[in-house]
């Protein structure tokens, strides 16, 4: 399903869902945090899908016929899990990913969506966030989250396609 193993980072499939969950517990432990069961399986459908999933997927994907989770309860989960850098939102999708990695504060991130495939790499670069900083700082500016977001074509679809798709 996953077609990114050529990718820079790439945590994927059942490895990723299972670093984000271990990551997520210890998270919680560390500053008691509780990590409840909506909490738990919307960061694990996330993970577990590997793609950026809307509030409404995570919903019907928890929901049976024996539960019935309402999507803004979904959304209370993903507020937590976004203050705690256990998802980010994808503003150009209004989407989440899960994350396992150990940002720092204020760490600058770069997402590559492929319009493609529709597979996200995360990445973080040291040379955009500190042209981003002096860019800031000229204009005075406060950024609540820095965050860009690329769209495109990953490599493997670009490869896939060859030179004269079109
Ligand atoms: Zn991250
Ligand atoms: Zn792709």
């Amino acid at each position: 399903m996953h077609d990114h193993a050529g990718h820079e980072g790439g945590a994927c499939g059942a490895d990723h869902a299972a670093a984000t969950m271990a990551r997520a517990e210890k998270l919680c432990r560390d500053r008691s945090l509780h990590f409840t069961k909506l909490r738990h399986d919307v960061l694990q459908a996330v993970a577990e899908t590997g793609k950026p999933m809307g509030a409404y997927d995570i919903a019907e994907r928890l929901s049976g016929p024996e539960r019935r989770v309402a999507a803004v309860s979904v959304y209370r989960a993903l507020d937590f899990l976004t203050e705690n850098g256990l998802v980010h939102r994808i503003a150009s999708r209004n989407a989440f990913v899960s994350c396992a990695h150990e940002h720092g504060a204020g760490e600058g991130l770069v997402f590559l969506i492929c319009r493609s495939c529709g597979g996200i790499d995360e990445t973080t670069s040291p040379e955009i966030e500190a042209g981003l900083g002096r860019t800031l700082e000229r204009a005075g500016f406060r950024p609540a989250s820095r965050i860009l977001e690329v769209e495109g074509e990953c490599g493997a679809c670009h490869g896939r396609q060859g030179d004269d798709a079109h």
